[in-house]
C-alpha cells in the first residue's frame, strides 16, 4: 500500500472512556515518589479539587472518525517535555503547567490503558491546553515511534484515555556511490543511516576484507526502507532490502528474502546466503587419502605434523577455491610444487599444493569466489602420486579443515528458490524505478 492511499483513508481511533476518580488512597500511592515541595502543593490542590466531585461515567467505547490528537486545534497551546531519569508521569505533568488535581486525574485515567510505572526516560510528553493559561485538552505520551497513550479532556471536564497506534508505511530509498576510502565513511557520507551501514558490513564480512580489499573505483548500492506515519512525516528507517558492493571488478549483490520456514536473510542472485563456510573438500569427486595430524612422511621417512589433508584424484581434476578471497601467492617450491594461497576474511588462508597447472587468469591479487576453478590436480613437488594437498590456516596457524565451525549457510531450493526469484525480480524492478 502506498503512502498516498494511507493518507486518503480516514484513521479510526478507538477511545476508551474511563471514570475519573480522585481520592486520598491514590494520593498516598504517588506521594513516595514526589519531591517535598510537590507534596505541599499536592495536598492543597487535592483538597480544593475534592470540593467539586469528579464526574463518574460508566466505562464505554466510543468510535470517533477523523480524530487526530496532533492536528491543529484552534486556540491551542502545546508544551512538550522529555521524561528524565527518575521522573514520574505525575512529576512531569506538574513541571509542565498542570495543577495537581488535573495531573492526578490524567495519571488515573492514563492508568486505565497503560501502567505509568512502565514509562522510561526519553518518553515524550505532549501537553495541549486550550490556549495559553486555558484548560487542559490533552496529554499525549509517546511510547515509541508508533505508539502513544492519549488522555483527552473535553469541554465538560470528562477525561478519556486511548492507545493511539500510528500506522507506518514503508517507502524504499536507493543510495549509491563510489567507495572513496572506506565503505563505512563513503556510505555514511552518501546519507545511508549508520545502522544500515553496519548491517552492510556484517553481510560482507564473509566476502570482503575491509582493511585490505577496498580500492579506488569500488562502488556500492543500497536500497532500504524509510517509515512514514499517516501524515507523511518521516518516523525512522526500516529494513535493508538490497545491497551491492563492487570490489576489484566483481559485484556482490544480496537480496532480502524470508524463506517460508525461516528468518529473513540475505541471498545472492543464485539463492545462497551471504554467510558461508570454507569448502571442506575443494576438489570434485576426490577421496580423502590422508588426514590432518601426526604421521610418517611417505618420502622423508620421519614422523611430522601433516598440516593439511590429502585428496587423491586423477591428474587434471579441477581444484576449487574453498571460499571467497584474494590470491596471495602463486608459484613453485620444492615441497609444495605448483601451489596457490588464497587469503580469506577473518584471518583465514587456504593453500592448494602439487598442482599440475593453474587456471587461466590466476595472478597475485586476483579475486576469486567460492567454487571458482583455480587449478588442476597434479603431483609436482614432494609428492608420491596425483593428489591435492589442502591446508587451512587461521591467524597463521594450520588447522584441521574437517573441524572448522562456521554458522551454517543456506542454499534455497525448489519452491523456495522460485519464490526467491520472484522477489529478486521485484527488487530489481524497484531498483530500476528508483534510479
Ligand atoms: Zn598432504
Amino acid at each position: 500500500m502506498s503512502r498516498r492511499s494511507f493518507l486518503a483513508s480516514k484513521p479510526v481511533v478507538t477511545v476508551l472512556t474511563v471514570s475519573a476518580m480522585l481520592g486520598m488512597v491514590f494520593v498516598a500511592v504517588f506521594l513516595p515518589g514526589a519531591i517535598p515541595e510537590t507534596r505541599v502543593r499536592l495536598r492543597v490542590d487535592t483538597d480544593k479539587a475534592l470540593e467539586s466531585p469528579a464526574r463518574i461515567l460508566p466505562d464505554k467505547v466510543i468510535e470517533l472518525t477523523e480524530f487526530d490528537p496532533h492536528d491543529p486545534i484552534p486556540r491551542r497551546f502545546v508544551r512538550t517535555a522529555i521524561l528524565r531519569r527518575g521522573d514520574s508521569l505525575f512529576a512531569g505533568l506538574l513541571a509542565n503547567g498542570l495543577g495537581a488535581s488535573d495531573a492526578l486525574t490524567v495519571v488515573r485515567t492514563f492508568e486505565s490503558v497503560y501502567d505509568p510505572r512502565r514509562l522510561v526516560p526519553g518518553n515524550e510528553l505532549i501537553i495541549t491546553f486550550a490556549g495559553e493559561g486555558g484548560p487542559l485538552r490533552e496529554v499525549s505520551v509517546r511510547l515509541g515511534s508508533t505508539t502513544s497513550i492519549s488522555v483527552t479532556r473535553d469541554a465538560t471536564g470528562v477525561y478519556a484515555a486511548s492507545r493511539v497506534e500510528r500506522r507506518l508505511t514503508r517507502e524504499p530509498r536507493r543510495v549509491s556511490g563510489n567507495v572513496a576510502n572506506s565503505l563505512y565513511g563513503s556510505a555514511l557520507a552518501a546519507g545511508v543511516p549508520i545502522n544500515t551501514v553496519v548491517r552492510m558490513i556484517q553481510l560482507y564480512s564473509f566476502d570482503i576484507d575491509f582493511q585490505r580489499d577496498i580500492r579506488q573505483g569500488d562502488f556500492f548500492e543500497v536500497v532500504y526502507e524509510r517509515l512514514y506515519d499517516e501524515a507523511g512525516n518521516y518516523v525512522r528507517d526500516g529494513e535493508l532490502v538490497f545491497v551491492e558492493l563492487g570490489v576489484g571488478g566483481r559485484a556482490y549483490p544480496y537480496y532480502r528474502f524470508k524463506p517460508s520456514d525461516g528468518e529473513t536473510d540475505f541471498f545472492d542472485p543464485d539463492g545462497t546466503t551471504a554467510r558461508k563456510s570454507l569448502l571442506k573438500t575443494p576438489v570434485d569427486g576426490a577421496r580423502l587419502s590422508s588426514g590432518f595430524g601426526m604421521r610418517m612422511h611417505p618420502i622423508l621417512g620421519f614422523s611430522h605434523l601433516h598440516q593439511g589433508v590429502d585428496f587423491a584424484a586423477p591428474v587434471g581434476t579441477p581444484i576449487l577455491a574453498a571460499g571467497d578471497g584474494v590470491l596471495s601467492f602463486i608459484g613453485y617450491d620444492r615441497i609444495n610444487g605448483n601451489h596457490i594461497r588464497i587469503r580469506h576474511v577473518n584471518g583465514y588462508m587456504t593453500l592448494y599444493a602439487h598442482m599440475s597447472s593453474y587456471a587461466r587468469g590466476m595472478t597475485v591479487g586476483h579475486r576469486v569466489r567460492q567454487g571458482d576453478v583455480i587449478g588442476f590436480v597434479g603431483s609436482t613437488g614432494l609428492s608420491t602420486g596425483p593428489h591435492l594437498h589442502y591446508e587451512v590456516h587461521h591467524n597463521g596457524r594450520p588447522i584441521n579443515p574437517a573441524t572448522i565451525e562456521f554458522p551454517p549457510g543456506r542454499v534455497l531450493e525448489h519452491d523456495e528458490l522460485s519464490r526467491f526469484r520472484t522477489e529478486r525480480l521485484r527488487i530489481d524492478l524497484l531498483r530500476e524505478e528508483l534510479s
